[in-house]
Parts: C-alpha cells; structure tokens; sequence
C-alpha cells in the first residue's frame, strides 16, 4: 500500500480561508491508483471520503470526520495538435495557474482570462471556473472522472458535464464523481476576448495595442493582484457570493431607487447583478468583526484576518444575506463548497 494515511491532520495549511479544523483521515493521492486505494480504505474502515484540491473555494465549519483526499496527480500531456487547435489533458492536481502558464509558453491560447485563478485543475469543472467572459466550458474537450457509486471510469463530453454559471454536473451530484485528469482544446492562433471589466484599458495603459495571449494574462495578473486578497496573506475564498441572476423587471424597479446599480443583460432576457455593489452599497465593504471580515477593497471577498472560525464566517454571510435580501429583494446564494 503506498497511500500514506495520517490520523487527526490540521486543513489550516489546506484551505485558502486558513480555517483551523482538523480531518479524522488525510491522505495524498498522486495517481489513479492511490486515489481507489484511498476509496477502498474509506469503504473498509467506513469513513466518509472528502477529496480537495487546493482548498481554494470551501468553507470549513467543523472538524471533517471524514478522510480527506487531497488531489496531488501531476502531469501534463499534448494529446493531439493539427497545426492550429490543440487538444492538451492536465492531471487533477496540477496547478492552475502554473497550468495556464505552461500552456501560454507553448505558444498555445484560450486559458489566459483564467489566470492567476487559485486551485487545482481538477477542481475547475466542478464550478465551471469564469473571469473576464471566459469560463472552462469554452475551452473544454473533456474529462476522466471516476464514478465513487460503481467504481467505474466515465470520460465525459461537454454537454454531459452541464456546465453554467459557476456549475456543473459535478456540483450538482457533490459527492458522486473523482475527477481525474481534464482536458482542453487550445488554438495556436489567439482569439482574445479583451470587453471585460477593465482588460483593454490595462493593456492601453501599458502601451499594447496589438495583445499576445501572454500580455492579456499578465495585464488580468496585475488587475487581480492589485484588488483581491492573496490568500497566502489573508485568509479568503475569492468570491463569497454569486452575482444573482433576476428578472429585468426587478432590475428596472431597483434602479428607480439605485440608479447607478450594476447589472448586466443575459441571455433569456435576466440579468445578472453586480454581488459586490449590493453588499457595498449596504455597507458592509470593510466591515469586521472578530478576524472575519469583508474585504476593505472588494466587498464580495469574506477574509480571515487570523483565527476566524468557519461558523464565524458563516455567520456573517448569513446576515449579509438577510441584510440584501431585504434591502434590495434579491437572494444571494453562497458559492464555496461548505463542510
Ligand atoms: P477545492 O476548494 O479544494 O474544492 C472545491 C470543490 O471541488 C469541493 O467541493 C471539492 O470536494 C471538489 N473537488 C476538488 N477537487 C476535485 C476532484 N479532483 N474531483 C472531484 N471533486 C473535486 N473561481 C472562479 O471561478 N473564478 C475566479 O476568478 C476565482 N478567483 C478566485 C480568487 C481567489 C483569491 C480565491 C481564493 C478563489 C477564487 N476562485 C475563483 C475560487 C477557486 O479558486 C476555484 O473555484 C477553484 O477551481 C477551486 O479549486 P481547488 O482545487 O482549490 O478546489
Ligand atoms: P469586476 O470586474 O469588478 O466586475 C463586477 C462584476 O460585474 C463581475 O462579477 C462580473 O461578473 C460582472 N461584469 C463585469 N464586466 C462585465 C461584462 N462586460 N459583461 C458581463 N458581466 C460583467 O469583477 P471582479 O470582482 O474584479 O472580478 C473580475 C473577474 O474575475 C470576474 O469575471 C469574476 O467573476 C472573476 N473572479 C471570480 C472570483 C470567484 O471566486 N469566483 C474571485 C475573483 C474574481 P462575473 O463574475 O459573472 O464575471
């Protein structure tokens, strides 16, 4: 048996919000075979089994009485290329951003408005991974996943995976499949996507005109690390809040009173608020109580400012919610994976 299974191990070193609880069973899974070994131990000794990646989009509210798997499968491959589209599959526990960063010095586009993005690649389908108008479903050419009901493998195709706005198949069945190794279609020719929030005008404050892949990831690098909190700094799990999709309706009436209310048209006629103003514009932005928090300079980043606990945390996004829901009649639902 190779996998290493260690009894009663602190998640604080294994969590962006740096959350001090400690698992009943940790172990590393760094291939196919650790990771059914780590399925037939959980069975054996019947435990619950939690896999992670990073730990970049959970809260943790307790001790896990579970045995936590940590995806840490390395490897990198270029499965096909025809001159112009590239078909390349990263293992589960490869990093993400280093990912994206491997495929921009290949010469090869499409991952570059996901950079800097935490976690590993194996957790990016679970939430449909987006920034700056590009989520993963634009960019994927599928996955290897192993179902925990059958034990079998299931190689999944875009439309299996039912991906949305920070969603998928593989949220919506939490618990259900492992996801081993994914893989994305990449073109050698850059089709950049550049109307996003403040993208072009960072590239026209640098002098660019004509963007390579590379500049638009570095230009996305220096917006991100210049607004969000680095988690290696301060404790946090990027966005706390989906930004709500309504009724036009509701967005027309709100802006009679809040006429400046960011919102933007989707398609089947919703539209999709701005999370971060509503919570700002009740007055939560810079708010702290104990060491849990809302970011000083993006109200929909919750932070730790040292020893905050996961129900600290908790509860403060429960009374923003409330606090929105009835200033503004709009439900807020929280996005990381809560245990
Ligand atoms: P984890 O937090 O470890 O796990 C997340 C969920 O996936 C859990 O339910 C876990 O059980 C499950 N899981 C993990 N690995 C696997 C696997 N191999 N198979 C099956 N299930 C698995 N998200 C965005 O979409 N866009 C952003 O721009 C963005 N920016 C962020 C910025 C910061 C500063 C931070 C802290 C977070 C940000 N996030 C963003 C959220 C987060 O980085 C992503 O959701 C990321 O994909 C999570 O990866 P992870 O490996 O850390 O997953
Ligand atoms: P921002 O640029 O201040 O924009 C605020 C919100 O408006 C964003 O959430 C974005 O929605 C939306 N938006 C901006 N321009 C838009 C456009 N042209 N069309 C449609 N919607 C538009 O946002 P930010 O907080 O700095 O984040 C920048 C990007 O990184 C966003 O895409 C955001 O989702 C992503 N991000 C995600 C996380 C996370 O944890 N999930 C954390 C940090 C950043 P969308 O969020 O739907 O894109």
């Amino acid at each position: 048996m190779t996998l290493q299974v260690r009894a009663g191990v602190s998640l604080k070193p294994f969590n962006s919000f740096g959350v001090d609880v400690s698992a009943r069973l940790f172990a590393e899974a760094h291939s196919d075979a650790d990771v059914r070994q780590a399925l037939a131990y959980a069975a054996e000794h019947a435990v619950p089994l939690l896999v992670i990646g990073g730990g970049s989009n959970l809260l943790l509210t307790g001790d896990i009485d579970a045995l936590v798997v940590r995806m840490a499968s390395q490897g990198i491959r270029l499965l096909s290329d025809d001159g112009e589209r590239v078909v390349v599959e990263a293992e589960a526990g490869e990093p993400w951003h280093p990912f994206v960063h491997h495929t921009l010095a290949q010469g090869w586009s499409g991952l570059e408005n996901l950079s800097l993005i935490p976690g590993t690649v194996g957790a990016a389908p679970m939430q449909n991974i987006g920034a700056y108008g590009v989520e993963i479903k634009d960019v994927f050419a599928g996955l290897t996943a192993l179902d925990r009901q059958t034990g079998e493998l299931h190689e999944f195709t875009l439309e299996e995976c039912r991906f949305a706005y920070r969603d998928s198949l593989f949220k919506q069945q939490a618990g259900r499949w492992l996801i081993l190794r994914v893989r994305f279609a990449l073109s050698r020719a850059a089709h950049l996507h550049l109307e996003y929030g403040p993208v072009r005008q960072r590239l026209t404050e640098q002098g660019i005109d004509q963007p390579t892949p590379t500049d638009v990831s570095r230009a996305i690098c220096s917006i991100r690390s210049e607004k969000l909190p680095d988690p290696a700094v301060l404790g946090n799990a990027g966005s706390f809040f989906k930004n709500p999709l309504v009724p036009a309706t509701h967005v027309t009436h709100l802006k009679q009173q809040y006429p400046d209310l960011v919102a933007y048209p989707q398609p089947g006629g919703q539209m999709k608020i701005a999370a971060g103003w509503l919570i700002e514009h009740a007055g939560w932005k810079g708010f702290r109580e104990g060491d849990a928090g809302v970011h000083k300079l993006q109200a929909l980043v919750l932070v730790n400012y040292g020893n905050a606990t996961g129900p600290q945390l908790l509860d403060l996004a429960l009374r923003i919610q409330k606090d929105i829901a009835e200033r503004f009649q709009v439900e807020l639902e929280m996005e990381p994976n809560r245990y």
